[in-house]
């Protein structure tokens, strides 16, 4: 049993979803998604000669040979982990079919009924796609839908925050997520400016419209994308006390674990992090110091699979929760709800593509629906490795200019 083949295809979607496939010398394969990166076709492409003609069943072990040879380059963290996560993801699909088991089941099988979903609700309106360093672009798809000059303003105000609730809890949802350090209009370059009392105040109104579309029976979480300095995380952590947060994410930069462990003490509201940590090792510190309440690994990104299994154990061992970050393609989501599954402490599953007309298109499940989020949950049958395909007609269309499809 021998790896053949190793290629890629880049999906232009909302971001660009970026899929591994590892094929033996048979022909079986198996298709596995990376977080976007700049670079990171041709990063994979560097690492698939160390895959040819190593047996694919050794999972772990081709995983640790590419953190080795990774490290080499400098890379102990960071995005070379994105291109492993998929490779690893490929490999996991490939096996089970090899064994004819799904992928939960090689990951010690089935903690729950089916994996909860939540919606990312952006701040309302959330239809746009980025390049891989964050910029705005506009695909065909996106321009076919909203035409060039036609694009509006975001507006950041209690009544989209509402409706969007409203529509996501008729969708299934029992779970939903928002931006609220994008209500406020500083940008990147003035991270950690002290916030006003105002500012805060249109945040507290923005998510206590979100709390009234959403209702009392569905978890409502914040997003801050790293943007404030402990003490005004905690000035908005307690201005939303009466909304009973699942958690805010990301309240604090990302380099020291001490301000979270800080903000943790006083937060009304559970801290969350990880989207952007690596491995184990990345965790350590949050884990080991109680720092956060819930973590976010990215399986698409953190090491793969097993990897975030792992994560979540760790975590397991301190009480802390396990809650993904998620922004991949569906055949992302079905690998990481493969992982979710197996946890006891999951709680829940990030969603991002509410916005992208042709996601639930882009893979195929035999005997299974087509919308892959049935009432807010995905259900993993006996299907053998990750149980769908790329349905290849539909994501061809929206290949991204430049990059090769599976080889071709
Ligand atoms: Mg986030």
């Amino acid at each position: 049993m021998k790896i053949a083949r190793c290629t890629t295809a880049v999906v232009e979607a909302n971001y660009d979803y970026t899929f591994v496939r590892i094929e033996t010398e048979d022909g079986t394969y198996g298709t596995g998604e990376c977080f976007f990166a700049p670079g990171l076709t041709a990063a994979l492409a560097e690492m698939f000669p160390l895959l040819i003609g190593r047996d694919p069943r050794e999972i772990d072990r081709l995983a640790r040979m590419l953190w080795r040879k990774g490290s080499g380059a400098g890379a102990v963290a960071g995005y070379l982990f994105n291109a492993v996560s998929g490779i690893e993801t490929a490999l996991f699909d490939l096996v089970g079919k090899l064994y004819g088991v799904p992928c939960y089941q090689l990951l010690g099988g089935k903690m729950h009924p089916a994996v909860r979903i939540y919606a990312d609700c952006h701040a309302g309106d959330n239809l746009e796609s980025w390049g891989p360093m964050l910029i705005p672009r506009r695909p065909k798809w996106l321009t076919a839908l909203v035409p060039e000059g036609d694009e509006q303003d975001e507006r950041y105000e209690p009544e989209m925050y509402r409706r969007r609730a409203e529509q996501m809890v008729a969708a299934g949802f029992t779970a939903m997520k928002f931006d609220i350090d994008s209500i406020i209009t500083y940008t990147g370059e003035e991270l950690l400016r002290p916030i006003t009392d105002a500012e805060v105040a249109t945040m507290a109104a923005c998510v206590a419209a979100a709390r009234q579309g959403a209702g009392p029976n569905v978890d409502l979480a914040v997003d801050c994308h790293w943007r404030f300095s402990p003490s005004d995380a905690l000035r908005i952590s307690r201005a939303l006390a009466p909304y009973n947060l699942m958690w805010i994410e990301d309240p604090c930069p990302p380099e020291n674990w001490r301000d979270m462990a800080d903000l943790r003490a006083g937060s009304p509201a559970p801290i969350l992090t990880g989207e952007n940590l690596n491995r184990r090792h990345g965790f350590w510190d949050l884990v080991v110091n109680r720092a956060v309440d819930l973590v976010a690994p990215d399986v698409q990104k953190c090491g793969g699979m097993l990897e975030a299994k792992r994560i979540g154990e760790l975590a397991e061992l301190q009480g802390i929760r396990f809650a993904p970050h998620n922004i991949a393609s569906p055949l992302g989501v079905v690998a990481a709800s493969h992982v979710c599954i197996t946890l006891p402490n999951f709680v829940a599953l990030e969603f991002h593509g509410a916005d992208v007309p042709f996601w639930d298109a882009l893979i195929t499940r035999p005997n299974r629906p087509e919308v892959l989020i049935e009432s807010g949950y995905v259900h993993l049958d006996e299907t053998p490795g990750l149980g769908c395909e790329l349905n290849e007609e539909v994501a061809r269309e929206y290949a991204k200019p430049g990059e090769s499809w599976f080889g071709e």
